[in-house]
């Protein structure tokens, strides 16, 4: 693959340049956002490494840019910061997948392929029940246009709620479809995921999530009345 890093630090950077050209990877670097945004512009990668804390253009930044300007080449974006509204941020500007420093570089190379297959397909359609609205692509949620700051755990809940709109989803398949079949979450974690959801996407009225007793939830566009 052509893979782009944008890495101010050095060592980093020839770590990185090292380890991807030895898996066979053609590699280009920059050193700081504006030169990333430039070369990212001028010619065709398969995927952008992408670090966040950069001088000047941070990566979130060139990541909007890039988006804004048409640009879908994958972008895989480095954060030192692992708390979940960074994260929101990093991938409501585009990026497709994040990693946290310090990381292997066997989980690098791992998520590269797995970003760069994704970006082959083309971008999943927004999602919409009334108002509220989700665009897998940058994962951004809205509702009447407003952003809604999610958690990706959150995330992930309303995602599933909203391809199911209109059907009842059991906390069982919640748990299975939000944490995994191996998971040790009860369905009490799902109550409070759901109750902290709630508050973030009920912020007027009418109401969109309904409780289905002893089942689970369900998401679904107001009843004309
Ligand atoms: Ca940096």
């Amino acid at each position: 693959m052509q893979i782009l890093v944008v890495e101010d630090e050095r060592a980093m950077a020839d770590l990185l340049k090292r380890a991807l050209q030895e898996e066979g990877h053609q590699v280009v670097l920059a050193g700081t956002g504006r030169e990333g945004y430039e070369i990212a512009r001028a010619s065709q990668f398969d995927v952008i490494v992408l670090d966040v804390m950069l001088p000047g253009m941070d990566g979130v930044s060139v990541a909007r840019r890039l988006r804004e300007g048409r640009n879908q080449t994958p972008v895989l974006m480095l954060t030192a910061r692992d708390t979940p509204s960074d994260i929101v941020v990093g991938l409501d500007s585009g990026a497709d997948d994040y990693l946290t420093k310090p990381f292997s570089i066997g989980v690098l190379l791992a998520r590269l392929r797995a970003v760069s297959r994704r970006g082959a397909i083309p971008r999943p359609p927004q999602l919409n029940c009334g108002e509220l609205c989700l665009d897998p692509a940058s994962r951004r949620v809205s509702r009447a246009g407003e952003t809604l700051n999610l958690t990706p755990r959150e995330y992930q809940l309303l995602e599933l709620l909203l391809r199911n709109a209109g059907r009842a989803v059991s906390r069982e398949s919640i748990i299975e479809s939000v944490w995994g079949f191996n998971s040790e979450v009860t369905e009490n974690t799902v109550e409070v995921f759901m109750r902290q959801l709630r508050l973030k996407v009920e912020t007027r009225e009418p109401k969109l999530i309904h409780t289905v007793r002893g089942y689970g939830y369900m998401l679904r566009e107001p009843q004309e009345s």
